[in-house]
């Protein structure tokens, strides 16, 4: 491992002063077993995917099962029952129209195929101006090029690549009667020249994990038909009853015209994504015109072993009791996390479902957070001024009380790491 680890470059990180990635020898419910014997329990569940826990026995016998038979083959002119199931069942669960799915596999992926998809719907009807999107402060929609544009420009990470990337229109979420005027005068001025709004529903993740009512969602919903827009949700974060529904847009009962979808798609366990268009969108292609044809193909789509893992997954969560396993964590995680938030380097404590947050006050040292929370025995992965727990849902009762038990013991004690801002 250590021959090997200096030729590996890691994710959103300065490699020379952050600490080293930490060796995981295995993986079982809850838990990381270090290569160095120590266990961690898992707060996070690897950026929210693992759902059921790691190694859930029925998406790995269901995996090794594909894996017999046909691991994957190439998606253009073939296709296989795991992929075509898979998209029924996403389309009878999503609901609302939603009815055709095109896979990919990274949720970046999805959302450029969602933008692409909305700007060339406008396209084939003869549209050519319509190539921008809104999209909102907060926001976080991936790396790729096409998405760190509709990334939140300032609060993002992405304020470096400013000058490369194409200029989306960013607006405040309408939360309040002076932000909804705010938007609604943005509209006035940049619909002729939009293909869509596009919105993480109720949560904003990786931008920052602010919350909002579903309220929002039905606003947007009514600007877009308003000005004739297209809708798309990003449920990359959300999708998966990591809300408490397993969709977030359910909450509002306002569906959107394209949603995308992975991180806990296949339980954690093998990369794929899907973008999921209405009948709307679908039959803006539908057409004797090949140029109409939507134009994308990943190598890897429709991945049969990917496929078969998120069927299995979807089993679970119609044989198990996930939704109420997240409303029971979200009480645990209220209960829980209560007591950081009378203190001074504590801006906010939130819940909604099973994503708990408490927002840190002002700078502190980020890496002595991280290092201690590893010393506490649980693996919690600030970022920002943002300590979140997403754990999986069947986390057991003993591991979320140490998880809990830990996390506030080092955010009670951190007030040495915390400098106040001037
Ligand atoms: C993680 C995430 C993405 C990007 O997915 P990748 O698989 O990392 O490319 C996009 N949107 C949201 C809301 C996400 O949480």
């Amino acid at each position: 491992m250590d021959d090997g680890a200096r030729h590996v470059w890691l994710p959103y990180a300065q490699m020379k002063t952050a600490a080293p990635p930490l060796p995981v020898a295995r993986t079982h419910g809850s838990r990381i077993e270090l290569a160095d014997g120590r266990s961690l329990v898992d707060g996070v569940a690897s950026w929210w995917t693992a759902c059921h826990g790691y190694n859930h026995p029925a998406i790995a016998a269901a995996v090794r099962r594909q894996l017999d038979a046909m691991p994957h083959v190439m998606f253009g002119g073939l296709t296989h029952e795991p992929a075509a199931r898979l998209a029924q069942r996403l389309c009878a669960l999503l609901g609302g129209g939603l009815e055709r799915v095109f896979y990919t596999d990274s949720g970046s992926v999805a959302v450029e195929v969602a933008m692409k998809m909305a700007v060339q719907y406008w396209l084939n009807r003869g549209e050519r101006r319509r190539t921008r999107f809104l999209a909102f402060r907060g926001g976080y929609h991936g790396d790729t090029l096409g998405t760190m544009a509709v990334c939140d420009p300032e609060e993002g990470m992405h304020s470096l690549f400013h000058g490369l990337l194409a200029e989306h229109v960013i607006a405040p979420l309408p939360r309040d009667a002076g932000s909804l005027a705010q938007l609604e005068r943005l509209l006035e001025n940049h619909a002729h020249e939009l293909a869509g709004i596009l919105v993480e529903p109720l949560v904003q993740g990786a931008g920052g994990m602010l919350m909002h009512g579903p309220e929002v969602l039905r606003r947007l919903r009514a600007l877009v038909d308003r000005h004739g827009l297209l809708l798309i949700y990003d449920e990359i974060f959300t999708g998966f009853g990591r809300t408490g529904t397993l969709f977030a847009f359910e909450q509002a009962g306002a569906a959107p015209d394209i949603v995308t979808l992975s991180k806990a798609l296949t339980g954690g366990t093998l990369p794929l994504a899907a973008t999921v268009a209405n009948r709307r969108v679908f039959d803006g292609f539908w057409s004797d015109d090949p140029g109409h044809a939507l134009m994308h193909g990943p190598t890897f789509m429709g991945n049969a072993l990917a496929c078969a893992a998120a069927n299995a997954s979807l089993d679970l969560f119609e044989q198990e009791p996930r939704l109420a396993q997240v409303q029971a964590l979200s009480l645990a995680l209220e209960a829980g996390l209560a007591s950081c938030a009378h203190l001074p380097w504590v801006r906010d404590v939130r819940v909604l479902g099973a994503i708990g947050v408490v927002e840190l006050d002002g700078a502190f040292d980020k890496e002595a957070l991280r290092a201690r929370l590893v010393e506490a025995g649980v693996w919690v992965r600030p970022f920002g001024n943002i300590v979140y727990l997403t754990p999986a849902f069947t986390i057991d009762a003993d591991d979320l009380a140490f998880l809990l038990d830990a996390v506030v013991r080092v955010v009670r004690g951190m007030g040495d790491l915390a400098r106040r801002a001037p």
